[in-house]
């Protein structure tokens, strides 16, 4: 026999020993049993009972001692479980990603924030008009606007871009063709792909071009009588370099508009403003795609425009409303939350010298490294001292924070933050996880064996210090 086993329990004595567990309907009955139902509801706690008495019985079963109060540790199981904290709760991202997908994306201002509450607690005219009385579109609330800050004739919104793209797709080239340089068909994150996308909207894949290289006569070369549409789409989260080729916007416009074809340009991010005042890359604005000729343009609501989760397609009066009139398009609606937020997130836009202020997004790309590293330095003493339980250390970094979402990709922004590094150069997983399981969990990075804590994205001090304190050994 193996040494350090467990003796195997005679099967006559762990049935007895199991017959002294309680019934669920007993610890119903008990004193902790009433608290759980009282703070609970009487079926999560009846519910958690059960699943903590199987779990006790599976580990005895299983060769586990019997507690000594089984009744109170099943209690104790239950409560535990029926306290543990949602996982949609706030947490801080330290990762270096000001709009990480996996995060939630872009913060909303305060103005936002307080429209959706107000959507939330009271009814409104979203499809009513107060003029007449009679019915409106809810679309209305927005469409002006968006045409004011795009300069497009017209509007209309969906859940996300991925849902403006299979939209368009399937109103303006459904049952067609629709013509794609090589190059564009790209991946975007969570299984969106341009061939994918294309297929479920009916639409008939025409790749024109190479990899790297897609010129106008490859364009015209495939346009013909089934062609529905061109599409232009924005490479978001890659870039070729070196020997390449496209055809710009303008141009495509025109050989489109010679072929009495619509173009749709998607932006993917896309972004009302010039953000190299931000000191970021220059990218064309929505106006200047508008304005170069594309015939519908679509674009995020929580990527760089720093607003809830949204796609907006601008353009033509004619094309919006046939898009308008797909039955999918109802499919894809937004409710009133996001419509409310939406709005007071496009009207921060017709005051751009104040947007910095009232846009989180836009205020934290716009944080420069001198700034967090005084921050970093604030911070060190309080964090090294939450850490240093764990034999870890803590130092002042430099580090680069990414735009994310597939903006701006190869474009980093120099930041600071804070290194843990535990002894002997250990793995900081540990500590990541530690982190990660806190009542406010802050989340870092790993590079180079040490957990990076980015703060870029630290509103204010006090979140990252309350966290940390309740950091015990
Ligand atoms: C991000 C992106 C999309 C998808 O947008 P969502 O709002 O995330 O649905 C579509 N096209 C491009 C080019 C993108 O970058």
């Amino acid at each position: 026999m193996e040494a350090g086993r467990v003796q195997p329990v005679p099967r006559r004595v762990l049935s007895a020993a199991l017959r002294h567990l309680p019934s669920v309907d007993r610890l119903l009955g008990a004193t902790g049993g009433a608290a759980l139902i009282a703070a609970h509801g009487r079926m999560p706690a009846t519910e958690a009972l059960r699943r903590a008495l199987g779990a006790l019985r599976d580990d005895v079963l299983a060769g586990a001692a019997m507690p000594p109060d089984p009744a109170q540790a099943v209690l104790n199981a239950a409560a535990a479980e029926l306290d543990r904290p949602d996982a949609l709760r706030p947490c801080l991202n330290l990762t270096g990603t000001v709009l990480h997908t996996n995060l939630g994306r872009a913060l909303l201002p305060e103005e936002a924030i307080r429209a959706a509450t107000e959507a939330m607690r009271h009814p409104l005219a979203l499809e009513f008009d107060l003029e007449s009385g009679g019915r409106g579109e809810r679309d209305d609330h927005l469409r002006g606007l968006l045409r004011e800050l795009t300069g497009a004739e017209d509007a209309t919104v969906v859940n996300n871009n991925a849902a403006a793209v299979l939209l368009a797709l399937n109103t303006l080239a459904g049952g067609r063709e629709a013509v794609v340089s090589r190059g564009e068909l790209i991946e975007i994150g969570g299984a969106f792909r341009i061939p994918d996308i294309m297929a479920r909207a009916g639409v008939r894949l025409v790749e024109v071009g190479t990899t790297n290289r897609t010129h106008e006569k490859d364009y015209t070369a495939g346009i013909g009588p089934d062609t529905g549409m061109l599409l232009k789409v924005h490479c978001s989260n890659y870039r070729i370099e070196g020997f390449t080729k496209e055809v710009e916007a303008q141009e495509l416009a025109r050989i489109a508009g010679d072929a009495g074809l619509p173009l749709m340009n998607d932006l993917g991010s896309g972004s009302l403003l010039d953000l190299s005042r931000f000191g970021l890359r220059r990218e064309p604005t929505v106006a200047e795609a508008v304005a170069a000729g594309a015939d519908l343009v679509s674009f995020s609501g929580d990527k760089l425009l720093g607003g809830p989760q949204a796609g907006f397609i601008v353009g033509r009066k004619d094309l919006i409303a046939r898009l308008n009139r797909n039955p999918m398009k109802r499919a894809m609606r937004l409710d009133k939350i996001r419509i409310a937020a939406l709005a007071a997130v496009l009207k921060l836009y017709l005051n751009p010298d104040r947007l910095i202020a009232r846009l989180p997004t836009l205020r934290l790309l716009a944080r420069d490294r001198a700034e967090i590293r005084a921050q970093a330095e604030r911070l060190r003493g309080a964090v090294a001292e939450a850490v240093a339980g764990f034999d870890h250390d803590v130092e002042l970094c430099d580090c680069e924070s990414q735009v994310g979402s597939g903006a701006l990709p190869t474009d980093t922004l120099p930041s600071a933050g804070l290194a843990l590094r535990g002894p002997g150069g250990r793995a900081p997983e540990e500590m990541a996880a530690r982190l990660r399981r806190l009542p406010l969990p802050v989340i870092g990075r790993i590079a180079e064996g040490a957990l990076i804590l980015d703060l870029r994205t630290l509103d204010r001090d006090e979140d990252l210090l309350t966290a940390m304190q309740r950091l015990a050994p």
